[in-house]
């Protein structure tokens, strides 16, 4: 698969710190290319300046209906709607093919905004702030099963962990599919996977395990296709304290009898702490895999992609 080990994400070329804004500049994302930096391949975009609009350049903007707004330059009132479609249809199209695991915009833009991008009115007065960037658009409408985000929702915790997680599911499901792409590698997944689910969606979890009961009943691509779906969805879900702690309380079962009363209360007074929101889920999760590690447990236990879904180094389950 190349790369070994890393996610492949796009990105809007400016969060790299790259000067491809109009006006020279950039709006580096010290998160993005901090440490997770080292974990991830960029395939960088900018729109604008790919579609021949240079630097510096005229600043743009949404502009009329909101379902349907023109991409319009400020001062001249040159319409580049037709121009951003005809590019970004183009590059959308060869970004399918590329083997991204994610895609990170820049927010507010009127070409990479996710949501809540301003739509302005011919006759002025307030925009509107319910658009969607036109880039942004033709990417997520054309490849819909993509995980996308804007760098100023990835400041919320939550929802940062729940990006990151998604991004790295998605490169394991690609790592099996290209390396192991049987009924075998799919029930393989999907065991590595079932806490993953758990901690997302109950409902989602029982339909993945319904599909993968048919799995050598059913034509492969079509259960593929039926699982991706799934998958996807689930992990739309984000996963919060009363999840985790359901998740926790799950695999304690599994040490029943092998930790002692004392080791007991201590576990599940950490996990109440946690699912009151007092502690950091690292901290229930460290002394439970603590557990897990020094005893015999089944495999499947100790494949669990929920115990280190991304690199620890993240510390994406310090926050409370
Ligand atoms: S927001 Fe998009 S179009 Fe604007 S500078 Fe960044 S990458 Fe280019």
């Amino acid at each position: 698969m190349g790369d070994e080990g890393k996610v492949r994400l796009g990105i809007s070329s400016c969060l790299l710190g790259n000067d491809v804004r109009y006006n020279g500049g950039h709006l580096n994302d010290s998160f993005l290319t901090g440490t997770i930096s080292k974990y991830v391949e960029w395939v960088a975009v900018c729109p604008e300046v790919e579609m021949g609009m240079g630097v510096p350049r005229e600043t743009i903007q949404l502009q009329g209906k909101s379902a349907s707004p023109r991409l319009i330059a400020t001062k001249t009132g040159v319409d580049h709607t037709e121009g951003m479609r005809s590019f970004a249809e183009a590059r959308v199209a060869e970004l399918g093919g590329a083997n991204l695991d994610g895609f990170v915009l820049t927010k507010d833009s009127p070409s990479c905004g996710l949501m809540r991008v301003k739509v302005h009115r011919k006759e002025g007065g307030p925009p509107s702030r319910d658009g969607i960037g036109a880039f942004a658009w033709v990417l997520t409408t054309r490849m819909p099963d993509l995980p996308v985000e804007e760098n100023g929702r990835l400041t919320d915790p939550r929802l940062r962990e729940n990006f990151v997680d998604r991004i790295f599911v998605r490169r394991r499901w690609r790592a099996m599919l290209h390396d192991s792409p049987t009924p075998r590698g799919l029930v393989s997944f999907h065991t590595a996977h079932k806490l993953t689910f758990m901690a997302h969606s109950i409902p989602y979890y029982r339909e993945a395990g319904r599909i993968v009961a048919h799995v050598g009943s059913r034509p492969w691509d079509e259960l593929v296709a039926e699982y991706a779906r799934v998958m996807r969805e689930a992990l739309t879900f984000l996963a919060t304290p009363s999840k985790h702690t359901n998740v926790m309380h799950h695999l304690m079962g599994y040490l029943k009898k092998a930790i002692d009363g004392g080791d007991k209360q201590e576990l599940l007074g950490l996990i109440e702490e946690y699912r009151q929101e007092r502690v950091p889920l690292v901290v229930p999760l460290t002394l439970l895999k603590h557990h897990l590690r020094k005893h015999d447990l089944p495999a499947w236990v100790h494949q669990q992609a929920y115990l280190s879904p991304y690199p620890e180094e993240l510390m994406l389950r310090n926050h409370v």
